[in-house]
């Protein structure tokens, strides 16, 4: 067994449990009734969030797919389309919600592990498409791309996404769930990511620590509007300021070791494919996830998964042949050197 007695869980980036210091932050936090506006805390995290992104204002959800759906539903109308990558967040993991709340349908773009060609977009972007085809109303980019792999989009790409959204009037949405991992590894602003979308997700429940909660950012008269849809989709919250605290306590004391999970996701590849080279890249492991691909060896994903648990170690196997680690705030040095040592021998 692991060190300490427990597994080591490389499943996500959401296991994470509070520390006692944001524990107390959160039993500190003054609170308010927070639908009736009067949340203080929340309030702070919201205009915090906002000016980091550079946007005019910030709303607090329960959850990053609520953001994202938030974003959607104000920027897109019902029977109009949005276009995302194949493997994206919105498209895959939030259970057809564009559909099925907002009358969205969706078109994909196929990517090499979630990374954004703004020439295929455009290629694919059929904007004021007439009275026969569907119109292309926005574009969503997710970085960092979790499916893809915790990839890291060049903000170059991004920049040239946002030329054509403007020359082509379409409306542009980050999940930025994991932004924060990619401004680590960047050094690009927050602010000039915010610049180049009408609307920004970031979430405090993956790899920053918090139990819970997301912003979405825009405009002032959007986030009006989000305001109210967040409560017609049940999400109006009361004194949910000490979830609030445990945000701002995460951007305080969480946001600036990033590149410890970054480095050690890294360590956990190259422990990997010394044992199976095919199965893992190292060098194209960017942030806090590593996918590993199990279609050159003899064993399944979810007979990886299930030999890694019976050593203690806890992984996702997120297809047949397709396994995921994340790195994360609650894994020591000796939770890693003891999945160094077990995983790799799974495929030796
Ligand atoms: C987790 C995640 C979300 C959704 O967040 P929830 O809080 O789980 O709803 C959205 N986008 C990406 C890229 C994510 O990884």
């Amino acid at each position: 067994m692991t060190p300490a007695g427990a597994a080591v869980d490389l499943r996500s980036d959401t296991v994470t449990r509070p520390s006692e210091p944001m524990r107390a932050a959160m039993a500190a936090a003054p609170v308010g009734d927070d639908v009736y506006g009067e949340d203080p805390t929340v309030a702070a995290l919201e205009e915090r969030v906002a000016d980091l992104l550079g946007h005019e204002a910030g709303l607090f959800t329960p959850t990053g797919s609520m953001a994202n759906q938030l974003a959607l539903r104000l920027l897109v109308h019902p029977g109009e389309e949005l276009l995302c990558d194949a493997e994206a967040h919105v498209a895959r993991a939030e259970l057809g919600a564009a559909a099925a709340l907002s009358g969205i349908t969706t078109r994909t773009w196929v990517s090499r592990r979630g990374r954004l060609d703004t020439d295929v977009v455009a290629d694919l972007a059929r904007p004021d498409a007439g009275p026969y085809l569907v119109s292309t109303t926005a574009l969503a980019v997710e970085d960092t791309h979790n499916f893809g792999g915790g990839t890291v989009q060049s903000i170059s790409e991004m920049r040239r996404l946002r030329e054509f959204a403007d020359a082509a009037s379409l409306a542009t949405h980050l999940d930025g769930a994991r932004l924060w991992h990619a401004h680590r590894v960047t050094g690009v602003p927050l602010r000039d990511y915010g610049a180049l979308f009408d609307t920004v997700m970031v979430a405090f429940s993956k790899g920053l620590g918090a139990p819970a909660g997301s912003v979405l950012v825009s405009c002032a008269e959007r986030i009006a509007e989000a305001r109210i849809w967040r409560k017609r989709f049940g999400g109006g919250m009361r004194q949910v300021g000490i979830l609030a605290a445990g945000a701002l306590y995460a951007l305080d004391h969480n946001l600036d070791r990033l590149p410890e999970d970054h480095a050690r996701a890294r360590r956990l590849a190259e422990a990997v494919a010394q044992a199976a080279p095919d199965v893992v890249d190292p060098t194209a492991v960017e942030t806090n996830i590593v996918n590993l691909d199990l279609s050159g060896v003899a064993v399944s994903a979810s007979e990886f998964a299930a030999g890694a648990r019976a050593a203690g170690v806890l992984v996702s196997a997120l297809g047949p042949r397709r396994v995921r680690l994340v790195t994360h705030l609650d894994l020591g040095d000796e939770h890693v050197v003891h999945a160094c040592t077990v995983l790799p021998a799974l495929l030796a």
